[in-house]
């Protein structure tokens, strides 16, 4: 498989294919895919996990699953019914380096059905603590590397990569080092697979406007906010263990920052690409106790109006001092942004749900002109929504028609949905199409997962060493504790 070219033939393999993310959202990013043609020409399926199935009643279960996880408008009956039939089934335990040895011939016998190319993709859907083994025992079959001019083998990791720095240089060890070479490796966060957040980047590269003044010189801070109104469903196992800072901070929120700071790349390449990237987490101002106590406020939701506290939910501890939300303000100590606090806020149990950066513009040098409201907006702020109602706003001072020169604040305001239906292209079926294309440029390198996690594993190892570091609780469906409107204050500001 040359880079950006479809392979003729290809078999993905998912590791955790009776799991909760293979049937939310592999499989229906894959049948969409397989919808709209994108798919190579031969294509096969193995699901992989313990649970013992035969193809025909996994086949059954994907139907059905389809059914329930896609959306009504991309059902179609005989398109699923064909996709199903390139669907097989394969019982193992992954975490048996013996299960391998009958792996790898079926795979072949596979692959021999669909043109012999010998293209594999392993996409590990798995629980983490199966990441380091599974390319280990690949690679003892023969399964990992190319063989000569035909085949391709490569690697799709879900997060989290890494519970810690040592765990995560520990895997990396493993993958780029010993079984793969980071050329196949593909470290999937699906907010880079965001239509929005890929935007990010064509408004501030494919424009000259914002560029000047996107800078110290002008932009005041910055806020970024990715919270949601469920609480952690059924995953009380995996989250009770990771907490916020793990699954939301250490990967979602830092892309976020990064993509709002780096450097424009010198070629829209994988390489050029993650190098800004990279350079931006390698700039984060580390943290300090003194930080980590002043400027991270975590929490924990508790039960209010019907809704259950974080303690009562399934497979979390009692007693627990896991946090759903935080909020914290880091720098980057870099030219551009020296002195520019970034504030960022994730929390389970919000409101509402919501995604967006939102960029402070300096005030006027002074007021000249009388403010028509209260807040008077003597800055410009330009906000960048994710989800929902996806697009951009920027807001500036207008003059109030009439006598007088008094100034309100007025929008411009553009919305996706204006250019038309917005493209259903869902974030895992942009990613896997990637990988097919052999394109690394929106999956996350080693370099880059190694920065953030020597970033945040001081604070995680502070929260360990002090257990008694204040978790403050909020009402589930709140804004969450007020010490983290504190925090804001300091910039004498509000989360907007
Ligand atoms: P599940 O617990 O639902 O599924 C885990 C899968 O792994 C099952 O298919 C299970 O099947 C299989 N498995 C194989 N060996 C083991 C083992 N030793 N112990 C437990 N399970 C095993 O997890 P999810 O599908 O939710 O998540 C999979 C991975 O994807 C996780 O690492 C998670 O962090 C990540 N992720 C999940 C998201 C989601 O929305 N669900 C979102 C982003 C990331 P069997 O028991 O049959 O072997």
């Amino acid at each position: 498989m040359d880079v950006k070219m479809k392979p003729q033939s290809l078999v993905m393999v998912i590791f955790g294919a009776s799991g909760d993310l293979t049937r939310r959202k592999l499989i229906p990013a894959l049948y969409l895919l397989y919808k709209h043609n994108r798919l190579p020409e031969n294509f096969a399926i193995l699901g992989v996990a313990r649970t013992a199935f035969t193809d025909d009643e996994f086949r059954e279960r994907i139907h059905l699953q389809l059914l329930r996880f896609v959306k009504p408008e991309d059902v179609n009956e005989e398109k699923i019914r064909s996709f199903v039939s390139l669907i097989n089934y394969f019982p193992m335990d992954p975490a048996d380096p013996d299960e391998y040895l009958r792996l790898q011939p079926r795979l072949l016998k596979l692959d021999q059905m669909i043109g012999n190319g010998e293209n594999y993709i392993y996409y590990l859907a798995t629980p983490p603590s199966l990441y380091g083994v599974i390319p280990q025992y690949l690679k003892n079959v023969g399964l990992n590397l190319s063989k000569g001019p035909k085949g391709n083998k490569r690697i799709i990791v879900e997060k989290p990569f890494g519970y810690d720095l040592e765990s995560a240089l520990e895997l990396n060890n493993i993958y780029y080092k010993d079984a793969f070479r980071e050329d196949q490796i593909f470290r999937i966060d699906h907010y880079l697979g965001k239509e929005t957040v890929q935007n990010i980047l064509a408004l501030r590269f494919a424009n000259t406007v914002f560029e000047p003044v996107w800078n110290r010189n002008y932009i005041d801070y910055v806020e970024v906010t990715a919270v949601e109104n469920m609480g952690i469903e059924q995953r009380g196992g995996y989250f009770d263990d990771a907490g916020t800072l793990r699954d939301m901070v250490q990967n979602h929120l830092i892309q976020l920052v990064a993509l709002t700071a780096m450097e424009p790349p010198t070629a829209f390449n994988p390489d050029s690409f993650r190098d800004e990237l990279a350079k931006v987490y390698q700039s984060l101002t580390p943290l300090t106790e003194k930080d980590i106590n002043q400027h991270i406020i975590r929490g924990q939701y508790t039960a209010s109006e019907g809704r259950k506290a974080y303690r009562e939910e399934k497979d979390v501890a009692p007693d627990s001092r896991t946090e759903t939300f935080l909020a914290m303000k880091l720098s980057i100590s870099n030219w551009r942004w020296s002195g520019v606090p970034f504030y960022i806020r994730t929390g389970k149990q919000m409101p509402t749900k919501v995604s967006e950066i939102v960029v402070h513009f300096k005030p006027t040098p002074f007021p000249l002109f009388n403010c028509a409201e209260r807040t008077c907006p003597t800055a410009n702020l330009l906000i960048i929504r994710i989800q929902p109602n996806e697009g951009i706003v920027l807001k500036f001072g207008l003059k109030v028609p009439g006598s007088g020169f008094d100034v309100k604040q007025v929008a411009m305001d553009f919305s996706y949905s204006s250019l038309g239906p917005i493209p259903t292209e869902d974030a895992y079926a942009r990613l896997i199409e990637d990988c097919i294309l052999g394109d690394s440029t929106l999956f996350t390198r080693s370099d880059a997962v190694e920065a953030c996690w020597k970033y945040f594993t001081p604070v995680l190892e502070y929260w360990k060493n002090h257990p008694e570091s204040p978790l403050y609780g909020y009402p589930a469906g709140t804004w969450g504790p007020r010490e983290a409107d504190m925090l804001i204050q300091e910039q004498n500001a509000e989360w907007s």
